[in-house]
Parts: C-alpha cells; structure tokens; sequence
C-alpha cells in the first residue's frame, strides 16, 4: 500500500455511472453544484450533466496568472481549483437577514424563512474539504452559530475528488490537507486515466453508502486501488509550493515588526482579491438601508475584506491604515492568530491568494523570507510589479 491508503471498501464506476450519480442525487432533491467553465476560468455552478465538467482541460497556475490548457485525455477531474470557493453556497456573498415594514403602530420585521437549497457539492477537493470545516469551527461551533449556515451545512452532500495533479501553487500536502481527501465527505472519487476511463469510490457516510449502492458499480480490483493511491502519491510530490509550518505562529510573532512587512507592502494593492478567492476567509460587514418611501427599512450581510480601508473603522477613522498593516493583519490572523481562535492554521494550501494576486504575492515566500532571515539564509525580495 502506499502513503495514500484508501479506506472503506472501494468500488469502480465506469464513466457513464457519473451521470447517473448526477440523476439519483438529483432525485433525492439536491441540487448538484460542481465545476465548469465560465469566462476563461473553471467556477463552480449549478451541475446538470456530466457534459458540462470541463472535459479534458487543465488549469496552469502561476503567482499572478491562470490560464487554461487542454490536456491530451478526456479527464473529468484533471484540474485543481479556481476562484472560486464553496464557501459561497455556504455563506453567501450577500445575504438579506431581515426586512421591516412600517405600519400603523410601529414595525413589523419580515424574517426570510424560505429553506436554502440543499446541495450536493461534486468535485470537492481535499483542500476544500477542511476549509469547509474550517468554517463549520467558525459559524457552528462558538457560542453564537449562524443558522442559514447550519441549515445549509447539514443538509449538505459532499463528492470529493482525490487529486491526480498538484498545481503550481498548490502547498496542501506541507499542511496534511490534501492532495487525498480526509474524513468529511459522503462519497470519494479517484480518477483513473490508465486506458479504460473509470473511477474508484468510497462511501464515507451512511447516506453517501446508499446513494453508491444506487449506482452501477463493481468492486475495485488491487490494481484499481494501487493506481489510485499512486496517483494521490504522484500528485503530492509534484506539489508547486509548501509551507513550513513548525513554530510558525511564533516566528510571525517575534517578527511583527520586521522590515519585510514593509517591503511586501510596496507591492501589495490591497484590492483584497486574495481574501475574496480564499476558501476559509469569512470577515462579512452589515450594512442597512431604506427604500426612498421611507416604508422599509432592510438588513444585509455582505463579504468584506481586511483589505479595504472601511474594514476596521471605528469612531474616529480607520486603525490599519497602511498596505503594511493590513497586508499584515491579514497573514498574521492566517497564519498565527487563527491558531489561538480555532487550534489550527488558517490556511489550507489552496494556492488561490497567489494565483488570484495580480502581483504574485505568495504567503509561503512571504513567510519563508522571515524564517529565512532568522536562520541567516538571507531571500531577495521580489521585485516591485
Ligand atoms: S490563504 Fe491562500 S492558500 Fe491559504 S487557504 Fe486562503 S487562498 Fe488558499
Ligand atoms: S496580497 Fe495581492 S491580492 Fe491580496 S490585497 Fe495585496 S495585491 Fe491584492
């Protein structure tokens, strides 16, 4: 067996099978979201058939650039991940939480409680995965829990993908979150590409059991598991990136006054697209607003970012009001303060902020030049874009 071992009792899907998973989660009335192309990228909307994947294209990955390529098979899978996230199915981007109408004697609030749809996620990766849970920590598991959140949770069916390629920005298997698919999903896919097109499955859930006994199946041959497990294996080690994460919140805390700050802070743009692109960022901002009758009044929640300048107003103006200060808050809380919150880094090695940059600003070079400098291994700093 090798160092990706897969659990459970393995099945094999022929291709066509996936279309039928598609139908039977469909029948039991989710609504299936998964990846496709849209303007140049590979996104995440609503599933119908299996036709709509981005069939035998691959993404090409870079600090600052993304491009699609076609590959020279016909792989559902062989893609890592976009811009975007699931988080935005979970948490959506903007989100009415209550409107108020005037009346006779005061107020009367109008409380949304439409059930979100319950989606089956297909093509999660395993990256993805723990950045779901890591925002379960978040809105499910402190003192207060967001409820369209839980219900959105809880009604969830995850198809993970194991990975079969690493990108060039990908750092998940220096964090342990990837590139196999840990604990969390209902069913698990490896793709295998050897000639005959086919998938190994794994159930991970009762309900992910029943739903792969619905669909035509066979056992998995030893064969079929050994190339699965090579393929996680081959895709760990071609990983673009890692992540040197031992005594990391001590060493960002040590240097938060380092000259090094600054120096990113001279090529950062505090667009805060890299807050926007990550699968665990949550921050959102609430914002009210009345119709011009002055009869209703509505509240909303909308994604915000660290980055923008209106983010940490208080009374008196903004706290962090240089690109130094928020480009630091930002991969401080990531990578040092996310640990005393919720026990674990914030970051799962998805590679995004720094395809998604448009100056290429990458955390793991950013943090290995001050690991770097304290072990006298002096980095150049990239130069300004
Ligand atoms: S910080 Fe960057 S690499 Fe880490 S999870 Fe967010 S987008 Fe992915
Ligand atoms: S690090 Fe890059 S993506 Fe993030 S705010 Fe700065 S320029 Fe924008």
């Amino acid at each position: 067996m090798g160092a990706y071992e897969l659990d459970g009792s393995p099945y094999v899907l022929e291709r066509a099978a996936l279309q039928e998973l598609l139908d039977v989660l469909r029948a039991h009335g989710y609504t299936t979201v998964g990846p496709q192309i849209e303007h140049g990228a590979i996104v995440y909307d609503e599933l119908h058939r299996i036709e709509e994947l981005p069939i035998g294209w691959t993404d090409v990955q870079e600090g600052g650039s993304y491009r699609l390529e076609r590959r020279n098979d016909d792989a559902l899978f062989g893609y890592n991940v976009g811009p975007h996230s699931w988080k935005r199915f979970l948490s959506p981007p903007l989100r009415l939480l209550w409107r108020a109408r005037k009346t006779e004697d005061g107020f009367e609030f109008v409380v949304d409680e439409e059930p979100p749809p319950r989606y089956a996620f297909i093509g999660v990766r395993a990256c993805e995965l723990h950045a779901i849970q890591q925002l379960d920590a978040i809105y499910m598991a402190g003192p207060a829990t967001d409820k369209d959140y839980q219900r959105r949770r809880e009604a969830l069916f995850i198809v993970a993908v194991n990975c079969g390629k690493a990108g060039n920005t990908c750092f998940c298997a220096s964090l342990g979150t990837g590139p196999g698919v840990g604990p969390g999903y209902d069913i698990a896919l490896t793709e295998l590409l050897d000639g005959e097109h086919r998938f190994v499955a794994v159930a991970g859930s009762v309900h992910g059991a029943e739903i792969l006994e619905t669909i035509p199946h066979r056992s998995a041959t030893d064969a079929d598991i050994a190339l699965a497990e090579a393929t996680i294996a081959q895709a760990a080690r071609r990983m673009g990136r890692s992540l040197e994460t031992a005594g990391l919140k001590e060493l960002l805390y040590r240097n938060i006054d380092h000259p090094r700050w600054e120096a990113v802070a001279q090529r950062c743009l505090t667009c805060g697209a890299c807050t926007m692109v990550c699968p665990t960022c949550f921050c959102f901002s609430i914002e009210d607003a009345t119709d011009l009758s002055g009869q209703v009044a509505e509240r909303w929640r909308r994604f915000d970012s660290c980055f923008t300048l209106a983010f940490s107003f208080i009374s008196s103006g903004s706290v962090r009001t240089s690109a130094k200060a928020r480009y630091r808050q930002w991969l401080m809380h990531k990578l040092a303060a996310w640990q005393d919150q919720f026990g674990a880094i914030g970051c799962v090695g998805c590679g995004r902020c720094i395809t998604w940059c448009p100056v290429g600003i990458d955390i793991t070079a950013e943090a290995a030049a001050l690991r770097a400098e304290e072990s006298g291994q002096l980095q150049p700093e990239p130069a300004a874009v």
